[in-house]
């Protein structure tokens, strides 16, 4: 199919729910993409944080290939072998000690919202089922988790919502505290906010949270579906504020370009739930966790998360020095390789579009912030590319 082709075929069949850019891959490797007319792109934002271990990485293709010829699919009606070795890894880099399997990060975030009131329920009485949230976070389009979001532009149209959910300002603890009622059963927050520009939970804030819902026992829900998997350097952004969830959503990289979420927790929340409680038909196939495996092997093995916290730095730094030349960067934001420039004055779908000229993939998100999160295998002669891209895009928007 050409270009042409593919954007007449979409533009007649699928639903208009996309603003798209004029572009359609064919293949990728790496950090690399290219198109239907065989141009080389550079590509950093990674399927938005899904390629983290590099498009169509080798182990990743070959698990799938391997797994796809032997079984896909069964059904939870039965043991999956690749479900219980995907599970136990897990469970061995994070604090988790149970694991749910889903096929996306809604799903993940429905999970453990099932399963927070779940507990809540069997430990306090169902009138304990109030989730607080914060704003500027997203959880997913589903209604609950969309209703969980707080972004009103996500709203717009959708009402009513789901009763249940709270927001409060995101690193205002007082505000968080003055929010807690005996209805409350859950906090949602993600360490580092992703889709509203890459917002990081502030030091002290994550910490004080978790004490805060220990003396009130509530639980502790960390979305981890961005900032998880190595993106910021480690292989959980919680370890980098010494605290742990109770539960924790994973998705997007998880798969490693594959569709895969999860839910884990600690054995004492996962007590909760007993059959019957939650499930979905395709969570948890042997394709899906075949593909999961891989990709946690690929981001250990070829140190792709310490590449993160060397690369990341280094991305950092030279979006920092931007900063100093270009008095319209208001802000510069990341941990790991997970960045985001924030300008005084809309414009982020101008360097966009700069970069896109370029052959280089960022994402604007709003009018001011680009954001920044390519995948992890990223090297800092491709940052440097990039570096010098938006240092020409910023002076032509300077000038
Ligand atoms: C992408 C994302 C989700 C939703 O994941 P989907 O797979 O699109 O349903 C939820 N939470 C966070 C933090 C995300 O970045």
């Amino acid at each position: 199919m050409t270009y042409q082709e593919i954007v007449e075929l979409t533009a007649e069949h699928v639903m208009y729910t996309y603003k798209r850019l004029p572009v359609a891959f064919v293949r990728g490797e790496g950090c690399k993409l290219w198109d239907a007319e065989g141009q080389e792109w550079l590509d950093f934002v990674g399927g938005i944080a899904v390629c983290s271990q590099g498009h169509c990485h080798p182990k990743v293709v070959a698990a799938i290939r391997e797994q796809a010829g032997l079984i896909m699919h069964t059904s939870n009606l039965y043991y999956i072998g690749p479900q219980a070795r995907l599970a136990e890894k897990l469970c061995r880099i994070s604090f988790a000690d149970k694991v749910f399997f889903c096929n996306s990060g809604a799903e993940a975030n429905e999970a453990a919202i099932k399963l927070a009131r779940k507990y809540a329920e069997v430990h306090y009485g169902p009138q304990r089922h109030e989730i607080i949230a914060a704003r500027g976070s997203f959880h997913g389009r589903t209604m609950t988790t969309l209703t969980a979001t707080g972004q009103e532009k996500f709203h717009q149209h959708f009402h009513p919502l789901m009763p249940g959910f709270e927001h409060v300002d995101l690193n205002d603890l007082e505000a968080l505290r003055a929010a807690i009622t005996p209805q409350t059963c859950a906090v949602l927050l993600e360490p580092v906010q992703g889709e509203s520009g890459v917002r990081p939970c502030a030091a002290e804030y994550l910490p004080a949270v978790r004490e805060l819902c220990d003396e009130h026992e509530l639980l502790l829900i960390l979305d981890e579906i961005q900032c998880g998997l190595g993106r910021t350097g480690k292989w959980f952004a919680y370890e980098h504020y010494g605290v742990k969830p109770d539960i924790m959503t994973l998705a997007k990289a998880l798969g490693g370009g594959f569709p895969i979420g999860a839910c884990a927790c600690t054995d004492q929340v996962a007590a909760a739930f007993e059959p019957g409680d939650h499930a979905t038909t395709f969570g948890g196939n042997h394709l899906a966790c075949a593909a999961a495996l891989a990709a946690l092997e690929a981001l250990e093995e070829e140190g792709l998360i310490e590449n993160s916290a060397r690369v990341g730095a280094y991305l950092r730094g030279g979006l920092q020095g931007l900063e100093a030349k270009f008095p319209l960067i208001r802000e510069v934001r990341g941990m790991g390789l997970m960045a985001a420039l924030e300008l005084d004055r809309p414009g982020a779908a101008d360097i966009q579009a700069e970069l896109f000229d370029r052959q280089i993939l960022v994402n604007a998100i709003g009018d001011r912030i680009v954001r920044m999160v390519p995948p992890l295998c990223v090297t800092e002669a491709e940052c440097d590319r990039l570096l010098e891209a938006l240092e020409g895009a910023l002076g032509k928007m300077e000038a």
